[in-house]
């Protein structure tokens, strides 16, 4: 009888931000940190986790469509692009910052707060090389 359930498996994933070292509670829909907005490439199709990628992806645009917000992540490996909806726990810094273009900024200051006096070795930021990735494409 209660094997209907099983047909709806709603992924529910705990995560350790790869790149800002967040906890993020998953609850189905997470796939990115609210804090830097950070991704990981699991999926292949939208939550099917089919991806063996792995790979950090990065918010590299801020799109708004019919009143949606949405954060575009390009895999720092593959170059996969994905569109992501903005979730309502997300850092409002952050999604200002990504949609300004000084997500960069945002990123350092996020990383000087985080590793407070400690000099962390250059972390890997994306280079703005990276960054400008889904620019060059577009044209
Ligand atoms: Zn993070
Ligand atoms: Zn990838």
């Amino acid at each position: 009888m209660a094997l209907k359930t099983a047909l709806f498996t709603r992924q529910t994933e705990d995560f350790d931000c790869e790149e800002c070292g967040t906890h993020v509670k998953g609850n189905g829909y997470t796939n990115h940190c609210p804090c830097c907005l950070c991704s990981k490439h699991v999926d292949v199709n939208p939550g099917d986790r089919a991806s063996d990628c792995h790979a950090l992806m990065y918010p590299v645009a801020y799109e708004q469509k019919n009143g949606t917000e949405y954060i575009i992540h390009e895999c720092s490996q593959c170059n996969h692009v994905r569109r992501n909806k903005v979730a309502s726990e997300d850092s409002r810094e952050a999604i200002i910052a990504l949609s300004n273009g000084t997500y960069e900024e945002y990123l350092e200051k996020l990383h000087r707060r985080l590793f407070k006096g400690e000099s962390k070795e250059e972390k890997k930021l994306p280079s703005s090389e990276q960054l400008s990735l889904l620019k060059t494409k577009e044209r």
